[in-house]
């Protein structure tokens, strides 16, 4: 079948995620026949190099051999199991190792299926831990430009209007504190400061994207603001929730992005890179105490009982395990230290053009931000279209273009993702 036959059936009932169907008349879906490590193959014969990681999940590459590997094995003996009043090895195994990876008072751990629900887990538990201690504190803080999922909880303390704005009527009330992405970062602690101070008593938690707000257009801060929000949370009795579901796993740098502030949160949420890409998992790590609270007799009403069918799925569990040897026995973190030098000098030559007001950088992430085009000029999707014919997949935020490449580009392809996007950057819009 060619690319157009595949598309024509795929619109007949399709409705595709983060997508104006209609764009598609002009913009044809591309169907994809097979991937391998750092490309995408279409049905027509073309070949892309995924320079977004599939949406941020894919670190390993398409098709990893001892990824595959591992899910056949997997598959002999078991595929998934009701996660309740059962367990299974993968789970047991996974556990324990993201204990130890992560800060030490993150004891204990939630398994759920998306980072959505991840995120509504860590605001659920959030606000029942103090309604378990006889204590109401409806309020959830989080920061302007944030961006956490698109369930209803997760849309409520994001700030992004295009996916938010239609549903404010129905969503839960929460308040934003200016970010250290757009603000600096004193005023951004005083702001924070100020909005628990006018709800004292009130705020459960405060939520953030630790290093790197993504889906708000890669707009990013230092450890620094951290470590001070860290003591403001403290000095308000207030958890601090982690949203590490798009820099866990090696994307700022380091394993965790919460690593570079030396503090602990009080929830940690990670999906996206955790199964490299090949099954949907996600899970909520938190203290010892917020367990506790949790803990009692089942008629004194405090349990947790939040639950997704795919909870802790097998294999999804295996893969994980699976992403974790990667890690260790290829010495990842170690490694990527040298590709995040060489994103970092060659990309250098787009601060001299007209058109790039920054370039930024924090790890395995880099973002190159545009201006002087019309506001309804949709530059996004022309420097999508102009990269595709090049054999290069980026897909840009609006007028921020960015790179976040699977930990497999090897230097030859990082340097054709960032040459073809150079002419088209300085040449071609
Ligand atoms: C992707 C993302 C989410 C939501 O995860 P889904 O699996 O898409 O539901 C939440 N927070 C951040 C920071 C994300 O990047």
């Amino acid at each position: 079948m060619t690319n157009e036959e595949l598309m024509n059936e795929d619109l007949k009932h399709i409705f595709h995620p983060c997508s104006q169907m209609k764009d598609y008349e002009t913009l044809p879906l591309i169907p994809v026949k097979k991937g391998k490590g750092s490309y995408i193959y279409d049905f027509d014969g073309n070949e892309f190099l995924d320079c977004i990681s599939s949406w941020w999940v894919n670190i390993f590459g398409h098709s990893n051999d001892f990824i595959n590997q591992r899910i056949n094995e997997q598959l002999q003996d078991l595929e998934h199991v009701i996660f309740a009043g059962f367990t299974h090895k993968p789970a047991i195994d996974l556990a324990r190792r993201l204990v130890n990876m992560t800060a030490e008072p993150l004891q204990k751990i939630f398994f759920a299926d998306n980072g959505s629900s991840a995120i509504e887990i860590s605001l659920k538990m959030a606000f029942q831990y103090f309604k378990n201690k006889g204590e109401s504190k409806p309020l959830f803080v989080s920061l302007t430009n944030s961006y956490h999922g698109e369930t209803m909880g997760a849309l409520a303390v994001s700030d992004t209007g295009l996916y938010k704005d239609i549903y404010e009527d129905i969503l839960i009330k929460t308040i934003h504190a200016k970010s250290p992405a757009l603000y600096d970062e004193d005023e951004a602690i005083d702001d924070m400061r100020r909005v628990l101070e006018e709800n004292a008593g009130k705020v459960n938690s405060v939520v953030i994207e630790p290093l790197i707000q993504c889906a708000g257009s890669m707009k990013m801060y230092n450890p620094s603001y951290i470590a001070r929000l860290r003591d403001v949370c403290d000095e308000f009795g207030v958890f601090l929730i982690a949203d590490e579901i798009a820099v866990g796993f090696g994307r700022t740098g380091t394993m965790f992005a919460h690593e570079q502030a030396g503090i602990s949160p009080d929830f940690l949420c990670l999906s996206k890179g955790i199964t490299g890409g090949y099954m949907p998992l996600s899970v909520v790590l938190f203290t010892d105490d917020i367990y506790n609270a949790f803990y009692c007799d089942y008629n004194e009403g405090k349990s947790f009982l939040d639950s997704h069918s795919y909870t802790g799925n097998t294999i999804a569990c295996a893969v994980a395990n699976a992403v974790l040897d990667i890690f260790e026995n290829e010495n990842i973190i170690e490694k990527n230290q040298e590709k995040i030098e060489f994103i970092k000098e060659q990309t250098k030559k787009f601060t001299a053009l007209d058109n790039v007001t920054e370039v930024r950088q924090r790890g395995m992430v880099c973002a190159i931000e545009l201006q002087g085009y019309e506001s309804n000029r949709r530059i996004n999707l022309e420097i999508f279209q102009a990269a595709l014919k090049e054999g290069v997949y980026i897909r840009p935020l609006g007028n921020v273009i960015y790179f976040m490449p699977p930990y497999c580009f090897t230097k030859e392809q990082l340097s054709k993702m960032i040459e073809v996007t150079y002419e088209i950057v300085s040449s071609k819009l």
